[in-house]
């Protein structure tokens, strides 16, 4: 564990040189990593959730690392209502889990190409 959060902390100050970098908390592992390289999903007016990839969508936030485990805690109807706060549609999980596919593809899938 320590180890990873090592690792995260190396990347952060291999791509961004600036002194002050912004942390946010994963809500699966709670541990706190730079913006950048935590996913954010968004809440948005209509109250579904959905991943904010572009980082311009307005709504109430929360973070994901890019790690599979904490993805497959993370979403789940238990952490994301309490994260925003407010209850999960099903299609929402569905869409969340499909983006999931498309983050992780190439380690959930075996053989790849
Ligand atoms: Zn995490």
């Amino acid at each position: 564990m320590a180890a990873l959060s090592k690792l995260i902390v190396k990347k952060a100050k291999s791509r961004v040189s600036s002194k002050h970098v912004p942390l946010r908390t994963c809500i699966a592992c709670r541990k706190t990593g730079p913006k950048q390289a935590l996913v954010r999903l968004v809440l948005t007016p209509e109250g579904a959730v959905t991943v904010d990839a572009g980082r311009k969508l307005a709504g109430r936030g929360v973070y994901l690392c890019r790690e599979t485990l904490c993805w497959e805690k993370g979403v789940s109807e238990k952490t994301l209502s309490h994260a925003f706060r407010t209850g999960i549609s099903r299609e929402c999980l569905a869409g969340l889990r499909g983006h999931m596919g498309e983050l992780f593809g190439d380690s959930l899938r075996e053989g790849g190409k």
